[in-house]
This record gives structure tokens, C-alpha cells and sequence, in this order.
């Protein structure tokens, strides 16, 4: 499946909105988004239209969509299994894109984004109910036990990130013990666990068109 290569500030400043793709270096470095408050591109800088109803629910769309680091094909996926669900379609699509292994892992703190979680996950650090499972986009389960097992390099790097995200809270659904490098999962994510703003309803109003 591919992957975004391009500039992580980029996706923020497009979306007018700090989405701290980069993990600590959002708060270690001056974030772009302080610097260059505009759109990036040729034309960024001129005057912001006002959106229409299909600007706002496009950009809701891409946000999320940026956060969870997806491509469009993956994120299509993830709605059409959320509007077969019973329920709310919107709370269902940010339910199954909270509990992918790769969010789950940033979540607990092993990672300081999203993206490096990813990468923890598919360089096999991870084991779920002790099988070694590398597929960021794996869906975690209640009472699934998550746990880290690394050499030393990769100790030292999720060493870091447990030290840089130290006052972050991990959501009620999630149960973690850091020093032994484990989690649990109690619960599904509700849409209160969302520690985010998001306007899920567009999204759905997009796809329903
Ligand atoms: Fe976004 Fe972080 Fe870059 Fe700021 S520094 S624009 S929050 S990725």
C-alpha cells in the first residue's frame, strides 16, 4: 500500500490547522504553521474564500484523513465498513480508525506520532497477545494485551518517546504499564476517547452525496 512522502507541514498548513504530524519535533522546532499561516503553494498567500458546504465537508475529510496518515483508497475503505455497521456511520469510522495497532501504539505513548508508530509496528516490535503482528492497520480487540519487544536500538528510540510523551494521557480504553513495555485493551474507543476536534457528520455528508 503506498505511502505520503511529502512534507508532513505541508498537510497542516493546507488544512489551516496543527495536526502534529511530527511528533515532538512540532514542540521542539518552530511549527511551519506559526511561521506561514496560509495555504502552502503559488497562490497560498492570497485571500481565503469563503468555503462552500462541499469545501468544509472535503476539508473535514482531509483532515482526518491526515491524521490517521491515509491514503484516500484506505480511508474510503474504512467508511464503506463503518456505513455497513449498525448505528452512528461517523462514530463507527473513528471508531475503527482508533483502534488500528499503529494508533493504538501512539496512543500509549511508545511513539510520538502516528507515523512512527507505524514504523514501530512494522519493523515487528509489536505482539498482540504474543504473536509478533507488523500490519499497522491491524484492528485491536477487547481484552487484546499488547506488548514491545525490541533490540537494543529500537529500545533506546521508545525509550525516548515514553520520556517525551509523559503528559500525555493514555485514553480510558486503553490500560498501560510502560516500564514493562505492555498494554491492555478494556473497552472499545467511544466518541468521547476522541482527543481531537473533528466534525465527522461532514464526512459522512461527503460520501453520501
Ligand atoms: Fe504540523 Fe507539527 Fe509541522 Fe506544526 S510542526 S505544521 S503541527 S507537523
Amino acid at each position: 500500500m503506498g505511502k505520503y512522502i511529502g512534507s508532513s507541514c505541508r498537510l497542516c498548513r493546507r488544512e489551516g490547522e496543527k495536526l502534529f504530524l511530527k511528533g515532538t519535533r512540532c514542540s521542539t522546532h518552530r511549527c511551519a504553521l506559526d511561521r506561514r499561516a496560509y495555504s502552502p503553494g503559488q497562490h497560498g498567500n492570497a485571500r481565503r474564500v469563503k468555503l462552500s458546504n462541499y469545501g468544509l465537508q472535503l476539508r473535514e475529510k482531509q483532515k482526518l484523513k491526515r491524521i490517521y496518515g491515509l491514503l484516500e483508497k484506505q480511508f474510503r475503505n474504512y467508511f464503506a465498513k463503518a456505513a455497513r455497521r449498525k448505528g452512528v456511520t461517523g462514530t463507527a469510522l473513528l471508531q475503527f480508525l482508533e483502534r488500528r495497532l499503529d494508533n493504538v501504539i501512539y496512543q500509549l505513548g511508545f511513539a510520538t506520532s502516528r507515523r512512527e508508530a507505524r514504523q514501530i509496528v512494522s519493523h515487528g516490535f509489536v505482539f498482540v497477545n504474543d504473536r509478533r503482528v507488523n500490519i499497522p492497520s491491524f484492528w485491536v480487540k477487547v481484552n487484546d494485551e499488547i506488548s514491545l519487544q525490541f533490540a537494543k536500538k529500537g529500545k533506546k528510540n521508545v525509550e525516548e518517546n515514553i520520556e517525551a510523551s509523559k503528559d500525555k494521557a493514555v485514553p480510558a480504553w486503553l490500560e498501560v504499564d510502560k516500564s514493562h513495555y505492555k498494554a491492555k485493551v478494556k473497552r472499545l474507543p467511544e466518541r468521547d476517547d476522541i482527543g481531537f476536534s473533528v466534525n465527522e457528520q461532514l464526512i459522512v455528508e461527503l460520501y453520501s452525496r
